[in-house]
């Protein structure tokens, strides 16, 4: 979907002020329609009428109007003054300064091109089981387990695969202990909209959630927040981001996969992506597919998206760098930098400095600047501020040939 209108010019780098009265007609407009919505399905569960729909499956992945009273692009509750759906709408007008704020108490100077950070590290699990399932390092996991241990949580709105996983098929769940932390460890690279599992969390009575997401989920709660969406957003009390920069249509599976390179879904074992996608098969097999052939895949909630690196949660974790078994994970809040310093403290988790990566962090730096010049230029821009790019380095000069003559010297 190309973006057909953005929110009117005099909105541009302006903040909403005043009392709040955007409801479905508004989001309809400037977030559903126009490109900018990522599926993330904070508005489904945010509707306290329950007339938003959802489809989680390939081709959906996007919100809509469920009563036919005034057609798909009107909500007869909104206009009798329900606002819900955009206080939860992490993409709705200026969320991102709002977000910021509210977490930070401050926005995000240009210069933060990664978004506020404490501090950055590396860090993997210390349980060799826990480790051995993580994607990475094993710390979202480990953080879950912990976080339920010591009572922060009573439950984590994750993504588990469907049935024995062999159709790798994504769906929203919750983790109440350890063991149904480590059957949702590991990363899905098709849309998992965790925050669908809420309803289910509050079916069985959980009060402390920890949320699981990429960026486009966990600005959600801070915005919810800051625009004082009510109860919703309450049980949110920890909040891990995943790095990302895309995710991929479930149709990749069987048109890419499969149909190219003869690996059937139900085959697979494990993927990651880390420059290629890897796809590990179950009788031992290894197979890399070019990136470059699975753009044609990409979701098309993602084609907007300005935040790579989660940039709202008190953690977020990836998976970039030469340290293929350590999560790169940037500390963002004081309940991000309290947790991980008593998970230190207690032995759960390893920990090293960024430093021993710098090209990881430089990595973040650059896709996180991908990822904010895909923001409209019709939309607020605030996702846009950034530094002027790094210079490019001259190209080596080609060696001269042989017999060549030798350079002049400079100034000579
Ligand atoms: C769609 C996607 C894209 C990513 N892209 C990048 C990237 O470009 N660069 C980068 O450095 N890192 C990326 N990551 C993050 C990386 O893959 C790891 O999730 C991260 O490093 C944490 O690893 P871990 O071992 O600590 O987590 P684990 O302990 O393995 O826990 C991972 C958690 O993520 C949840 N999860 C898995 N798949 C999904 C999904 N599809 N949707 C929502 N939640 C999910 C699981 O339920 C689990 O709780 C991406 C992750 C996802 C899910
Ligand atoms: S971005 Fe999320 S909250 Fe906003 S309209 Fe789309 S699904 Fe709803
Ligand atoms: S790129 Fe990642 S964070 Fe952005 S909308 Fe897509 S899935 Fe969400």
């Amino acid at each position: 979907m190309t973006v057909i209108e953005g929110p009117p010019a005099e909105f541009d780098l302006t903040r909403e002020e005043g009392r709040w009265t955007h409801q479905w007609a508004e989001l309809h407009a400037e977030v559903i329609t126009s490109g900018l919505c990522t599926g993330c399905s904070a508005c489904v569960i945010s509707c306290p009428h329950d007339v938003i729909g959802y489809e989680h499956r390939e081709g959906g992945y996007r919100p809509f109007h469920l009563e036919d009273e005034l057609g798909p692009s009107d909500c007869s509750h909104g206009q009798k003054g329900c606002t819900s759906c955009t206080r939860a709408c992490p993409r709705f007008r200026d969320w991102e300064p709002a977000a910021d704020e509210h977490l930070f108490g401050r926005t995000r100077e240009v210069e933060e091109i990664h978004g506020i950070a404490e501090q950055t590290l590396l860090v993997r699990a210390a349980d060799d089981h826990v480790h051995e399932l993580g994607q990475d390092g094993g710390l979202v996991s480990a953080i879950l387990i912990w976080l339920l241990d010591e009572g922060y949580i009573d439950g984590a709105l994750v993504s588990y695969l469907e049935g024995d996983g062999s159709t790798w098929r994504a769906k929203p769940g919750v983790a109440t202990n350890k063991e149904e932390v480590l059957a949702a460890a590991g990363s899905r690279y098709t849309y998992c909209a965790n925050w669908l599992a809420y309803d289910e969390a509050m079916d069985k009575g959980l009060k402390d959630l920890a949320l699981v997401g990429m960026g486009c989920q966990t600005s959600a709660p801070p915005v919810m927040w800051s625009r004082k969406i009510g109860k919703v957003g309450k049980p949110v009390k920890f909040n891990i981001g995943l790095l990302c920069s895309k995710t991929f249509d479930d149709r990749i599976f069987d048109e890419l996969f499969d149909a190219k390179y003869g690996i059937p879904r139900h085959t697979i074992k494990k993927m990651n992506i880390k420059g290629v996608f890897q796809l590990w098969t179950h009788d031992g097999g290894y197979h890399e597919v070019p990136l470059k052939e699975c753009h044609a895949w990409t979701r098309e909630g993602c084609n907007h998206c300005p935040d790579f690196a989660a940039e709202h949660a008190d953690i977020s974790t990836g998976g970039i760098g030469k340290f293929n078994d350590w999560t790169l994970t940037v500390v963002r809040t004081e309940l991000g930098r309290e947790v991980m310093t008593r998970m230190a403290k207690a032995g759960v988790i390893l920990v090293k400095p960024a430093e021993e990566d710098p090209a990881a962090v430089a990595l973040m730096d650059r896709l996180s600047r991908v990822s904010r010049n895909r923001w409209p230029d019709q939309a607020i821009g605030f996702p846009k501020r950034m530094p002027p790019p790094p210079p490019k380095k001259p190209k080596a000069a080609p060696a001269p040939a042989p017999d060549a003559p030798p350079a002049t010297p400079a100034g000579g």
